[in-house]
């Protein structure tokens, strides 16, 4: 099959692309590298089956494909925040038109969406009837109210043009390639501890979120794009840690020594977050395999490496 990846250089779809073009696909990768780098998709950039265009999604663009990933948004607040009205045309605009290019070629359409359309829960865990608990005009609410226009422009798209959609509502996922100062907790404990700086936990760390390695959320949207059901499904890994929890499992992880220091609650920061996969096991058959001791030890060694200092069990 010709796919086409949205946010093909970025960290989840260059992984998905690993993955397409192991399976012997074609691939086009589609990105204008805000928050994705031309490193991450280097290894296939001479195979005769991939191709990768520059492009902003906010801008309409003619391709023929048989299935579009729409990954392409930044996902970390620091860089959804710095430009909130770009978030927002990359969400409505760019969804529109990879809607309207799916419509035109009669690709199916899998949209990236997000667990933030819950916003701050008030039901635990999550499953896909709740219907959120969202800030409109707060800072968060470019990227969480974006995401759920995405959401209502693809069953529109599919209920009036018959276009085929999935919608994967995608939990905070972790893994090698994230970009070390991107702001999300996991890179950013990660990257803090090996550069013997304090971790920074927002607030007291009692909020929660749920971690899922990045090759269990590729299978999951493998699985979401090549089976019947179209969604909303939650991807994620169920296992919930607080992000105090979090801190001191990085910290012993790499350096006990680490130091841990508080800083300000962002605005909105939801209180918990865990997903209820149950639709996931029962209709896709899967569920996260990696547990999170494990993909750390990946993340952790793909930092060191970019750090180049050496694994201890290399020093030793
Ligand atoms: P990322 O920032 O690494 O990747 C996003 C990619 O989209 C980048 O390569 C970026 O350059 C590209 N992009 C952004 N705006 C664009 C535009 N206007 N035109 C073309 N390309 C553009 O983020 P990620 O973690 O890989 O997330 C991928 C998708 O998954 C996003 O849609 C995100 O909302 C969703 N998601 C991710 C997580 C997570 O924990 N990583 C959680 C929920 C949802
Ligand atoms: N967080 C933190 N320290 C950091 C970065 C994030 O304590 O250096 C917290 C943040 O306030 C939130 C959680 O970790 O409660 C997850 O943040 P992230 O930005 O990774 O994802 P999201 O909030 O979008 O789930």
């Amino acid at each position: 099959m010709r796919i086409l990846v949205t946010g093909g250089a970025g960290f989840i779809g260059s992984h998905l692309i690993d993955r397409l073009m192991s399976e012997g696909h074609e691939v086009i990768c589609l990105d204008n590298f805000y928050t994705g780098r031309k490193d991450n998709i280097k290894h296939w950039l001479d195979h005769p089956y991939f191709e990768v265009i520059r492009h902003d999604i906010t801008e309409p663009i003619r391709l023929e494909v048989d299935q579009v990933y729409h990954l392409a948004c930044p996902a970390s607040p620091v860089h959804y925040q710095f430009n909130p009205v770009k978030t927002v045309k990359t969400n409505v605009m760019g969804t529109l038109y990879m809607l309207g290019l799916a419509k035109r070629v009669k690709a199916r359409f899998l949209l990236a969406s997000t667990s933030e359309v819950y916003g701050d829960p008030e039901v635990h865990p999550q499953p896909e009837e709740y219907r959120g608990n969202v800030n409109c005009n707060g800072l968060r609410s470019c990227y969480d109210e974006g995401k759920r226009i995405a959401e209502t422009l693809a069953f529109d798209y599919h209920r009036d043009n018959g276009v085929d959609i999935r919608v994967a509502r995608i939990f905070n996922t972790y893994g090698p390639r994230m970009l070390e100062d991107d702001g999300r907790v996991v890179s950013n404990f990660v990257a803090q501890t090996l550069r013997n700086q304090p971790l920074t936990v927002y607030g007291d760390g009692s909020q929660t979120r749920s971690f899922c390695y990045v090759s269990d959320m590729v299978d999951g949207l493998i699985r979401l794009m090549n089976g019947d059901y179209i969604g909303p499904v939650n991807l994620g890994n169920p296992g919930e840690y607080t992000i105090l929890e979090l801190a001191q499992k990085i910290q012993n992880m790499i350096n006990p020594e680490a130091t841990i220091g508080f800083k300000p609650l962002p605005q909105d920061d939801p209180r918990k977050r865990q997903p209820d996969i149950t639709k996931a096991r029962e209709i896709l058959g899967w569920e996260p395999r990696v547990p999170l001791q494990e993909g750390l030890e990946l993340l952790i060694e793909d930092f060191r490496k970019r750090y180049s200092i050496p694994s201890p069990s290399k020093t030793q």
